[in-house]
């Protein structure tokens, strides 16, 4: 069957607004820490830019939403360049799109790193998607020299001074021969229990409560002053490196057990499987337990364990290749639509 025909000019149309709604509710999300939309609504719109694109390349530019990772650098805080870019991650909405995304990552792992497997066969790091913010911390000898937000990805806001009320975060890595440089990525959040004891304490002083635990904790980091940054219940786990200099590692899982050793929080979630039926209990466990978690998700990161082969895919300009987001079905849309149904 062949889909209908839409006018060229209305699709135009319909391209430029998402293209500017896009940029105005990631411009509100990352620098204002406000969502003008639910996440499950900036998801189809989203999905819906990378459609028209897809039928059209010709749309497409350096500039484009979809080509960019989201977020800029606010005139508040000093620019700090990541030494190694920093991505987003692909989505995936459904279990038959996830496989379809693991049979692809695989045969372009087969395709591009196939001596490696001979060795030692594709092995998959599950995790729990964070919903928090990004944050690269740059140790140099064991010592954490700068913190900055995730920006464009090439630019993040120097945030060091309010990264370092987070408890969780060490000043000072422990161990022996710690590497001269790495970049260490993770994600602040507001733990649950710490949401609603905060949301309390804002009640008990007849402010407003914040609407949800993510939006809380990126306008709680991005304080001008660090001290109304210390007064906020941050949380850090760490999910990643970026450039290391002296430092040899082979994999994901690897990494985490190097930095855990160091005292840098790890989650205590993630687990490493062979085959795609474990990715899927473990989805399906998260999906019916995601409520009594330390800290609120919005999927599960699917990553390959191996450097070797993440190496090998490598990265577009927004994501890599060797990693994947499966986001549950959204429940904000379902209490949106019970809302408007009560209320009819
Ligand atoms: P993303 O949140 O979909 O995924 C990338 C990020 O996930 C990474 O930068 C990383 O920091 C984070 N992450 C959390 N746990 C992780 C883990 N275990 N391993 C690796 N990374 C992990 O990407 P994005 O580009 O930052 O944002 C897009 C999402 O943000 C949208 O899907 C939407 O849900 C939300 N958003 C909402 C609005 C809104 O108006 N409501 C606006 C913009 C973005």
């Amino acid at each position: 069957e062949s889909a209908p025909v839409v006018p060229a000019e209305a699709l135009r149309d319909e391209y430029d607004k998402l293209v500017a709604d896009v940029r105005r509710y990631r411009f509100a999300y990352y620098n204002e820490a406000e969502s003008l939309v639910s996440d499950a609504e900036f998801d189809l719109l989203f999905r819906r830019l990378e459609e028209i694109e897809a039928l059209h390349p010709e749309l497409v530019s350096n500039d484009s939403p979809t080509q960019e990772v989201g977020g800029e650098v606010s005139a508040a805080f000093a620019a700090v360049q990541h030494t190694s870019q920093m991505y987003s991650l692909e989505d995936v909405f459904s279990l038959e799109e996830l496989e379809a995304w693991v049979a692809k990552a695989s045969a372009n792992a087969e395709k591009l790193a196939a001596g490696l497997l001979a060795v030692r066969p594709l092995r998959w790091l599950t995790e729990l998607k964070i919903d928090g913010l990004a944050v690269n911390l740059l140790y140099r000898n064991g010592t954490l020299v700068r913190a900055a937000t995730r920006g464009d990805g090439i630019t993040g806001e120097d945030i060091t001074h309010n990264v370092l009320t987070i408890k969780e975060v060490p000043r000072q890595l422990h161990g022996e021969n710690l590497p001269e440089e790495v970049e260490v990525r993770g994600e602040v959040f507001i733990a649950s229990e710490d949401f609603i004891a905060l949301n309390e304490q804002m009640v008990a002083a007849g402010r407003a409560p914040f609407a949800n635990p993510r939006n809380s904790a990126a306008g709680s980091l991005r304080q001008k002053d660090p001290a109304e940054t210390a007064k906020r219940p941050l949380s850090m786990l760490v999910h990643g490196i970026g450039a290391r200099t002296g430092l040899e590692v082979g994999s994901q899982s690897e990494a985490y057990a190097l930095l855990k050793a160091w005292g840098l929080p790890t989650s205590p979630y993630f687990k490493v499987f062979s085959s795609y039926p474990e990715i899927l209990d473990y989805i399906s466990h998260y999906g019916e337990n995601r409520h009594g978690l330390l800290h609120e998700i919005d999927g599960i990161v699917i990553k390959i364990d191996d450097f070797a082969v993440q190496n090998a895919l490598g990265f577009t300009s927004r994501v890599p290749r060797w990693a994947v987001a499966y986001k549950y079905p959204p429940e904000e849309v379902h209490t949106k639509l019970l809302d408007i149904l009560v209320n009819v």
